[in-house]
């Protein structure tokens, strides 16, 4: 990350006891609006002294918030509830301006979001325990769910809302007290939503958000007061954040990254097919982990398909997500030119470049961070292309002979975030479901981000640790169980048994 001085550009500070605060550090890194390719702020970086500072009002918030009652704690959570979806608007125009994705992308990461805090909504009953009456003569047992203490988020730039979202509302309504460390990419998105939890009457220090990278992170990772991690990003840093929280002690939760396959069967309708790998491959200019990247074409069908896509890229309008276009900007210019290197690397390889991406026309300034649409055939599986998790507006189609040779050839990847059916063969995908290695599939549905009540996580380098985000999983993951047994003493209980207890 480049350093910069501060400047006379607004700066992102930090949020820690309710109020701004600058800290100690004076580094900062640029934030840009994608869609103009200019810096519009620049963002404080934490020091180590700055997380402290984080994690010290997160501990000092925590007796009374843990200790605050189920409904107290619902009642603010309802009222973030409305007043987020009061003013989502607002937090879509920040979520375009650091992102650059289209306002409907955004509105929809929001909506997504606040699924999740309606879930949270039902912790009272979600964190009930179970009791057991009799276990022993006069003596009844059950089990609590307490709230672990302190708790870090890390997340990345892709859905500086929703990912977020994924995790806080459960995490303090179950009781916890938060430092959540954004993506330093767009960072403004979690100091919104840390002042409208503030407005919705969250006690101060509940929810801290600190700004950074690796520096900040690492504090984080080794500091004896944070209980558990829960964090989103790219596959080596989720695996290094596995490794080095566990190491010290820490519950850990590590999403990492994806490379998604859509199986095409010769049974399907290729025109939804085709909708589907065009919303899926090029919505949020390819920057989801749930993307789908390679399509995975059963022959005979792949000439008709690769057409359809075609047919359809034509039609995308890209630019300035505030003006209504289909696909907006990559997030800087770094890594808009990573993936477009990726299509000569692809031509090199000996796939066919069906659509360049470079060049097009864009309805936005000619400094953005543009890369249109971009589409391979005939992309072998040892070409980077295939390999690699380019994270951009460029899907890939795989020519296959048969269902088990695509089942096959996404059961081989290193990742297995998502993945997707496409048949009007309920047999063949009810074996797909069953045979896949994945953890997320779409019968379908290209997108299978399991609703809040379910969880979300996916298998091998997609995920480290065993505890995947919301939904139930969300509830285990920031409790812990406390198993109480009780005897309330009547003389016929005295005596002296020094042999281990048995129930009688
Ligand atoms: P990233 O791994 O670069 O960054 C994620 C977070 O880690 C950021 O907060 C960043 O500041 C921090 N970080 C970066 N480098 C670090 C380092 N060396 N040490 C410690 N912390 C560090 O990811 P990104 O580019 O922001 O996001 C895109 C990636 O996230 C993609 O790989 C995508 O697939 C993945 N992702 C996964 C999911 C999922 O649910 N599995 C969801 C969204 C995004």
């Amino acid at each position: 990350m480049t350093e910069t001085a501060l400047t006379e550009l607004p700066v992102i500070t930090h949020w820690i006891d309710g109020a701004p605060l600058l800290g100690v550090s004076t580094r900062t890194a640029p934030v840009f609006n994608p869609a103009l390719g200019a810096v519009a702020k620049n963002v404080l970086l934490a020091s180590s002294v700055d997380v402290d500072t984080a994690v010290a009002s997160a501990q000092a918030a925590y007796p009374l918030w843990r200790d605050t009652s189920q409904a107290k704690r619902q009642g603010v959570m309802f009222n973030f509830r409305e007043l987020l979806n009061a003013r989502k608007g607002e937090l879509a125009d920040i979520l375009t301006a650091e992102h650059g994705k289209v306002t409907s992308d955004a509105l929809g990461e929001i909506a997504r979001g606040l699924e999740v805090v309606e879930f949270a909504l039902g912790m009272p009953h979600l964190s009930k325990g179970e009791y057991s009456e009799n276990v022993s003569t006069g003596v009844d047992v059950y089990t609590l769910r307490q709230p672990l203490g302190v708790v870090g988020i890390i997340s990345p730039f892709n859905f500086p809302a929703m990912v977020p979202l994924w995790f806080f509302p459960i995490a303090i309504a179950a009781g916890n007290t938060v430092v959540l460390k954004p993506s330093e990419k767009d960072p403004s998105a979690s100091n919104w939503m840390a002042a409208l939890m503030t407005e919705a009457g969250l006690p101060d220090g509940v929810l801290n958000v600190v700004h950074g990278d690796k520096e900040a992170v690492d504090a984080l990772l080794v500091h004896p007061d944070v209980q558990a991690i829960s964090f989103v990003g790219s596959t080596p840093i989720a695996k290094y954040i596995y490794e080095t929280a566990a190491h010290h002690g820490k519950r850990v939760q590590a999403l990492g990254g994806a490379k998604n396959h859509m199986l095409v069967l010769p049974d399907a309708d290729l025109d939804l097919a085709a909708d589907a790998a065009v919303n899926a491959g090029f919505g949020s200019a390819g920057e989801r982990c749930m993307a789908i990247s390679v399509v995975v074409a059963v022959e005979p069908v792949a000439d008709e398909l690769v057409a359809k896509i075609t047919e359809r890229l034509q039609g995308l309008r890209v630019g300035d997500g505030m003006r209504g276009c289909d696909m907006g900007p990559l997030i800087t210019e770094v890594h808009r030119d990573k993936v477009a290197s990726y299509i000569d690397i692809a031509r090199a390889d000996g796939a066919e470049v069906v659509v360049d991406g470079r060049g097009i026309e864009v309805d936005g300034d000619a400094s953005g961070f543009w890369l249109g649409p971009t589409l391979f055939d005939k992309v072998t599986t040892d070409s980077d292309v295939y390999l690699d998790e380019i994270f951009g507006p460029v899907l890939s189609v795989v020519r296959v002979a048969s269902y088990t040779e695509g089942l096959d050839l996404i059961n081989r990847s290193r990742y297995g975030n998502g993945t997707a059916i496409f048949t009007n063969d309920g047999g063949a995908a009810r074996r797909f479901q069953n045979e896949v290695q994945v953890g997320m599939v779409g019968i379908n549905v290209p997108i299978p981000v399991p609703v809040a009540y379910h969880s979300f996580g996916g298998w091998k380098d997609s995920l480290f640790g065993d505890a995947k985000a919301y939904g139930p999983a969300g509830i285990a993951f920031y409790t812990r169980e406390k198993a109480i047994t009780s005897r309330w003493l009547d003389p016929s209980h005295g005596g002296i048994n020094l042999g281990f207890p048995q129930n009688a």
